[in-house]
């Protein structure tokens, strides 16, 4: 391959008040069409949370139209290549919360409440001490690809179980340094904030998520272990650059080091598994036996 990758991909989020947040989303949406990128954007009274692929042109026209917003004037957004698109439609859409937490009715804004933000650099040097535990702020099945070497396993499946988690398997942990991390950063705005409510004294998060992390010139990925799950078609992205490069998932079948995830091919059950090639195409890429005759079937009928 030569020359540059013909897609762009942008990862962004800023928590900053929207008026008529729902109109704003409306007119994003129709802007956005125009402009004829793909991708999804969330926007909420709180802020705006979005990642989309499209030309490099598209991509450059649509970070200097957001910047030439008031609301958004520093806006930082994470910049990747593609080969194609990594998504097949456009969502705009308005909600309530950015990311779904619904903590006790209280608002917990970034802007007010959060743990410190450190960069790349200082996110690694914390790590290499042993008076910190490390948290990861991403659900149980995007650990089981890539996560921080040393960091915690939360055994949730969306954001918002995340309360509940802390308080059974943490709260002996509160007078410890906690530093978290997540994707591209937002979700620790809110998690870090979160633990603060909880009674931890000491927070810090990791400013820009992995996706920084992993294009950082200096730490290059370094002691992030797998690979990072996003949320496109490309399912993960490598992030550690170091010649560590390694392979954290096991196949749900043979156990093997795998980190590629797939979904069973019966449709009802749909499961995201990790699954090697070989197993892929001895199961006919279900997830299980039940899956497989349950499909033959339906196939049947
Ligand atoms: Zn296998
Ligand atoms: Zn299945």
């Amino acid at each position: 391959m030569t020359g540059k990758p013909p897609y762009t991909v942008l990862l962004y989020y800023k928590y900053v008040r929207i008026e008529q947040a729902e109109q704003f989303a409306q007119e994003h949406l129709a802007y956005c069409k125009q402009l004829g990128v793909k991708g999804r954007i969330l926007i909420a009274s709180e802020g705006i949370n979005g990642t989309l692929s499209g030309t490099p042109e598209q991509a450059e026209q649509y970070m200097s139209d957001m910047r030439a917003h008031p609301l958004f004037s520093d806006m930082v957004f994470k910049i990747d290549t593609a080969e194609e698109h990594v998504f097949k439609k456009l969502f705009v859409r308005h909600k309530k919360e950015l990311v779904t937490l619904r903590y006790e009715d209280a608002e917990l804004d970034p802007n007010v409440i959060g743990g410190q933000r450190l960069t790349p650099k200082q996110f690694h040097d914390y790590l290499q001490r042993d008076d910190v535990i490390v948290l990861d702020g991403r659900n149980g099945y995007e650990y089981d690809i890539g996560h921080f070497r040393g960091a915690i396993r939360p055994d949730v499946d969306s954001f918002r179980e995340f309360p509940e988690w802390i308080r059974d398997h943490m709260s002996e942990l509160k007078d410890k340094p906690v530093l978290t991390y997540c994707t591209g950063g937002i979700r620790c705005e809110k998690l870090s904030g979160l633990l603060l409510q909880e009674g931890f004294k000491e927070v810090y998060q990791l400013d820009g998520g992995i996706v920084t992390y992993g294009q950082d010139p200096e730490v290059q990925g370094h002691l992030f272990d797998g690979k990072c799950y996003v949320f496109d078609e490309r399912i993960s992205v490598p992030i550690n650059r170091t010649d560590e490069d390694i392979v954290v998932g096991v196949c749900h079948h043979c156990g093997k080091p795998e980190d590629r995830y797939i979904n069973c091919a019966y449709d009802p059950c749909h499961l995201q598994h990790i699954c090697c090639e070989e197993c892929e195409a001895e199961h006919s890429g279900h997830c299980s036996d039940a899956c497989k005759t349950n499909h033959a079937a339906q196939l049947q009928t």
